[in-house]
């Protein structure tokens, strides 16, 4: 027989009331805090103004004091700083444990991560910690004014619906951003907040995982998030051949290769190229989008990216209802003229 799912007890909506601020977790490796950090406390410094409450970072680790003063100039009026040798490499129990007993303590209504490999893995199992909700893969967060619910914004069924989900009497609402999204903050080095020192009760002893050894991935890692151009082609590339051309222009202009699922499950370029819903999202200054005829679910990889050079052989194709310039016309033509003109420059 199936089981009935019993209702995980949190906060009531009384109780929901008690809980204030909007916290950001901030990522670090490396002794450099990650991008999507700053970018969440851009975002949540919205969200704080229009609650008219506290942006507080939390960071944990070794010696990362330095990247916790970052999150005040990136915007945080606080940041929550816990020290401890059983921090200092991420593993999921003693990070997970240490931050659901500081919500416990401090009660932030609003709580955000990056979607991260880290951030993912992260968020689930705080979330079940304090038996709360968690959206993932956010693309807009708001405030809704009278209610001071969040609304979380996301793509829905594969991409064709864009959902609202709000998560009422649980806290803290929950939600995970991927990189890039949300527009860089400036950084302020003149700005001033308050660095709390905190302490994980969490013991050695106690946590079943230990790190070994650090395998740094090879020297073909794709970082498609940081890449500030990106040539990127589809299904009417027509063959794993057929992309030197756009390597040319990627080389010509310093730019990254990216792919439409279509093209990756074709074989012609590895999964790591793939932009989209279930690929890497992007914001790169340009984006050329080569026989993509701009399905949603590429589109919203990639709709935000500050000019969109659209190349296809179809007027009709969608993706010249995103594109900042549209050539219509074969790629194949087009492609070696552009990367032969962007040589002579
Ligand atoms: P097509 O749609 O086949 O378009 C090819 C385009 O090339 C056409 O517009 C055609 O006019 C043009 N063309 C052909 N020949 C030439 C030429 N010689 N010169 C110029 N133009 C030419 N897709 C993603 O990209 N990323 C994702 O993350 C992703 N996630 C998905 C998740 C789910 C749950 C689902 C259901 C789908 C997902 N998809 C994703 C797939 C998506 O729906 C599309 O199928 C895919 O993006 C299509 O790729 P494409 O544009 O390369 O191919």
């Amino acid at each position: 027989g199936i089981e009935r799912i019993k209702e995980v007890k949190g906060p009531t909506q009384g109780e929901a009331g008690e809980y204030k601020g909007v916290w950001v977790f901030i990522e670090h490796q490396e002794g450099e805090g990650a991008p999507v950090s700053w970018e969440l406390l851009g975002a949540g410094r919205q969200l704080a103004n229009a609650l008219e409450v506290e942006l507080c970072g939390i960071i944990l680790g070794q010696g990362v004091e330095k990247i916790a003063q970052e999150g005040v100039f990136y915007g945080a009026d606080k940041v929550y700083l816990v020290e401890s040798p059983v921090l200092a490499q991420y593993r999921s129990e003693p990070y997970a444990e240490t931050i659901a007993s500081l919500v416990q303590k401090y009660k932030p209504e609003i709580f955000l991560l990056g979607a991260t490999t880290l951030g993912r893995d992260l968020s689930g199992r705080v979330a079940t910690l304090l038996s709360t909700g968690l959206t993932a893969d956010c693309t807009q967060l708001s405030i809704e004014k009278d209610s001071r619910l969040l609304l979380q914004t996301r793509p829905a069924f594969g991409g064709n619906i864009m959902a609202t989900i709000v998560c009422k009497n649980y806290r803290p609402q929950m939600a995970t951003v991927r990189p890039r999204v949300m527009p860089m903050p400036q950084r302020d080095p003149e700005r001033k907040g308050e660095i709390i020192q905190e302490k994980s009760l969490v013991t050695e002893n106690e946590v079943k995982t230990k790190v070994v050894e650090l395998i740094r991935e090879g020297g073909s890692a794709v970082y498609l998030d940081k890449a500030d151009i990106i040539v990127a082609g589809g299904r009417g590339v027509g063959s794993k051949e057929n992309f030197a051309y756009l390597q040319e222009l990627a080389d010509v202009l310093g730019g990254t290769l990216g792919a439409s699922r279509a093209a990756v499950e074709a074989g012609w370029l590895p999964v790591a190229h793939q932009v989209g819903q279930t690929g890497t999202t992007v914001r790169p200054k340009v984006y050329f989008a080569i026989g993509i005829s701009g399905a949603i679910q590429h589109l919203v990889g990639m709709q935000t990216s500050d000019v969109i050079v659209a190349i296809n052989k179809d007027p009709e194709a969608p993706i010249f209802k995103v594109a900042t310039y549209g050539i219509v016309g074969d790629l194949f033509t087009i492609v070696p003229k552009l990367t032969e003109a962007f040589r002579q420059k």
